[in-house]
């Protein structure tokens, strides 16, 4: 594949900042990839995976001359990075970022990025329970979705460039508006972990059941939400300050329909209880239709879509 920057920095290096890392560098997408994060020791373990050619704790010196920005930090210092970038951006640059919320990276980067910059906010949809540089991998994009949601005006040039980025990652892209992404987010993903946390903290509550019982036995059920539940704890905890909204509004259809679904079960509303799941199992067919996931059974062996 071709150089599409001549610089790519890359702000932030955790499971997404590394995976791009080895992607950019794998498919020849730059001739150079500049690393920052805020720690020394992050940055340490970033120089010794060997994830970019120059290395600093300085986001603003990281982005000086370089003609891609990639910002994957959580989306709560998506503002505090704006900032400190602002005054270094080369003219004609494209910022872009992977926050897992839109809205709120917009109202927090898009007020400090000067006019001569394309600034094109952007999801993409893949990633693990892992976190920090030593969780990244090749090939993490291949296959899934990445989401742009940009803003008024954008400019067509830049949007196609950074298309054809993420297109050379594998990915497949999008675009919507902000304010749908983070609906469309908070059913498929920010519920499903705010009810794995939620649930998981139920089970460690119960003074009925010993922990090792929780543990043992876990493979009925409980096993697959202590994954989702051990995703990194400042990532969504930002997720569910800055998509609050739309979580709340999902959360209130939630408790309804578990209502409903309580009720059933209280009356022996049998019939009731069999469309539900029925429609459910439905879904889960379209999402292996959809190449989203694999149809084996999964007993905690390695899961076949999961390359690490
Ligand atoms: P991660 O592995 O925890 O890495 C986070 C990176 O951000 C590290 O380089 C960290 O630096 C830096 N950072 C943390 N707090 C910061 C702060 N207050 N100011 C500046 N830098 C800070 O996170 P990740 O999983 O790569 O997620 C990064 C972004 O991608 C998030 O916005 C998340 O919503 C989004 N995302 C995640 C996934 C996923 O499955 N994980 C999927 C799609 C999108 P130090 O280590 O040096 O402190």
């Amino acid at each position: 594949m071709s150089v599409q920057f001549d610089r790519i920095a890359l702000i932030g290096i955790g499971l997404i900042g590394s995976s791009l890392a080895y992607d950019i560098r794998r498919l020849g997408l730059t001739k150079e990839i500049v690393v920052a994060t805020r720690s020394a020791d992050t940055l340490k373990r970033a120089e010794e995976l060997g994830l970019g050619d120059r290395y600093t704790t300085s986001s603003a010196d990281a982005v000086r001359d370089a003609d891609l920005i990639i910002v994957s930090v959580p989306v709560g210092a998506s503002e505090s990075v704006a900032k400190e970038i602002a005054g270094s951006l080369k003219p004609g640059a494209i910022v872009t970022d992977v926050g897992s919320t839109k809205a709120s990276v917009i109202a927090q980067m898009q007020p400090h990025m000067p006019d001569n910059v394309h600034f094109i906010p952007g999801h993409p949809l893949a990633g693990t329970e892992k976190s920090g540089p030593d969780a990244g991998f090749p090939g993490l994009f291949e296959g899934r979705w990445c989401i742009f949601t940009p803003v008024a005006g954008t400019d067509e040039a830049a949007l196609k460039r950074l298309r054809n980025f993420w297109e050379a990652l594998g990915s497949k892209v999008d675009e919507m508006d902000a304010e749908h992404h983070d609906k469309v987010l908070a059913i498929v993903s920010h519920l499903p972990h705010i009810i794995a946390y939620n649930i998981v903290g139920t089970a460690d509550d119960l003074e009925t059941v010993t922990e090792s019982e929780v543990i043992k036995y876990s493979a009925s059920g409980f096993r697959d939400f202590t994954r989702l539940a051990a995703s990194d704890p400042t990532m969504w905890r930002d997720v569910c300050l800055h998509n609050r909204d739309a979580i709340l509004e999902m959360l209130a259809r939630f408790s309804e329909d578990l209502a409903y679904l309580q009720r059933a079960i209280r009356w022996g509303e049998g019939d009731k209880i069999f469309e539900l799941f029925t429609r459910t199992r439905a879904i889960r067919r379209s999402i292996i239709q959809a190449g989203q996931d694999v149809d084996a059974p999964d007993f905690g062996r390695p899961h076949p879509l999961d390359k690490k």
